[in-house]
């Protein structure tokens, strides 16, 4: 029988790239879409007839009820939430709300009308904060140093809570930075690729950047997504660190992109300190041991491959559209 998934966060980065990878495994996918947020559906344009679309809102418990019992989901995927860390300060309330509540509501919907569809909760290296070690593992305490990584850390919890007193199918996989063409430019991952498109097309002149020493982990979003859908394969349900494991810095990161337009970054890229972060002395990087060791998950993509595969995809969108 055809496998029904339901994913929250449809227009997003993962969303997007998770609805591929089901409908490619020949899942009929629902996604849960907020009124508010249906007028950007840039992300899933290319996958309109194959979704479906169905109105709801993590705020709001009856439309999380209705959606679940129509769709009947085997498999569901919160990946929805207020995820902007600077607008976490300014609106904390509402970040709770949606990031910590919403999860609430929808365990408490799955509970009361599908308590055998599995569920997928996108928890997050913010969890960490200021962490006491590195790298990571599942058992490194929570010290969340914002009020996003505060709600991310009681959904991940309350997930747990649902698992132990409900006996329901549920997991929480602990993500770090993952990356593609699909992510903003105001991350540094993707304002390195796209402006050394830029220069490559004389389009920019040059880059500035704040500490060219921070050091990330980072991954392909498309390998993350697959993570997440093995997670639910499973026969018992866990928590899982889905990252690359290794960490790059700003420095590597500028200078792979670089090298991929035939480039020399020092004669570019100039250091403005307004780019610069508060303290970053604590790497976050997560460890994949538990990952590799029980779900035989690795990232497909190396640090390099994915910077060539967004400067190539960064290239080619300036090449077409001109700007
Ligand atoms: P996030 O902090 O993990 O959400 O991701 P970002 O992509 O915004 O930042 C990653 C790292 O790049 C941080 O350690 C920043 O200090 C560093 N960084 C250095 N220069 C820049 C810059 O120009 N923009 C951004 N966003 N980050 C920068």
């Amino acid at each position: 029988m055809q496998k029904r998934a339901l994913i929250t966060g449809l227009t997003g980065q993962d969303g997007s790239y998770l609805a591929e990878l089901l409908l490619e495994k020949g899942y009929q996918v629902f996604g849960l879409v907020r009124r508010s947020s249906s007028g950007n559906l840039d992300r899933i344009s290319h996958l309109s007839g194959n979704v479906q679309i169905l109105s709801g809102d993590l705020l709001d418990q009856s439309s999380l009820m209705d959606v679940i019992s129509e769709s009947q989901p085997d498999e569901i995927y919160n990946l929805a939430s207020q995820s902007y860390v600077p607008l976490s300060w300014t609106q904390p309330a509402l970040t709770a709300e949606y990031t910590a509540l919403g999860v609430s509501r929808l365990l408490e919907s799955i509970r009361r009308c599908k308590k055998d569809a599995k569920f997928y909760q996108a928890s997050s290296s913010e969890v960490f904060g200021q962490p006491d070690e590195s790298p990571q593992t599942e058992r490194t305490a929570f010290r969340p140093r914002n009020p996003y990584g505060v709600a991310k850390a009681y959904a991940h919890w309350m997930t747990i809570n649902y698992r132990q007193q409900y006996n329901l199918y549920t997991c929480c996989g602990i993500t770090y930075t993952h990356e593609s063409p699909r992510r903003g430019t105001e991350f540094v991952f993707r304002k390195i690729t796209s402006t050394a498109a830029m220069i490559k097309l004389g389009l920019a002149k040059e880059l500035k950047l704040g500490n060219l020493e921070a050091r990330r982990d980072w991954c392909y979003a498309k390998d993350a997504v697959y993570a997440m859908w093995l997670m639910l394969q499973q026969e018992k349900p866990d928590d899982y660190i889905i990252a690359s494991g290794e960490t790059h810095s700003v420095k590597d990161l500028v200078e792979c992109a670089f090298n991929c337009v035939g480039l020399n970054w020092q004669d570019y890229v100039s250091v403005d300190p307004a780019f610069y972060r508060p303290d970053e002395s604590v790497q976050l990087v997560g460890s994949i041991e538990k990952i590799k060791t029980q779900l035989d998950w690795k990232p497909q993509y190396s640090f390099e491959q994915l910077v060539e595969l967004m400067v190539e995809h960064d290239l080619k969108k300036l090449t077409n559209t001109g700007c």
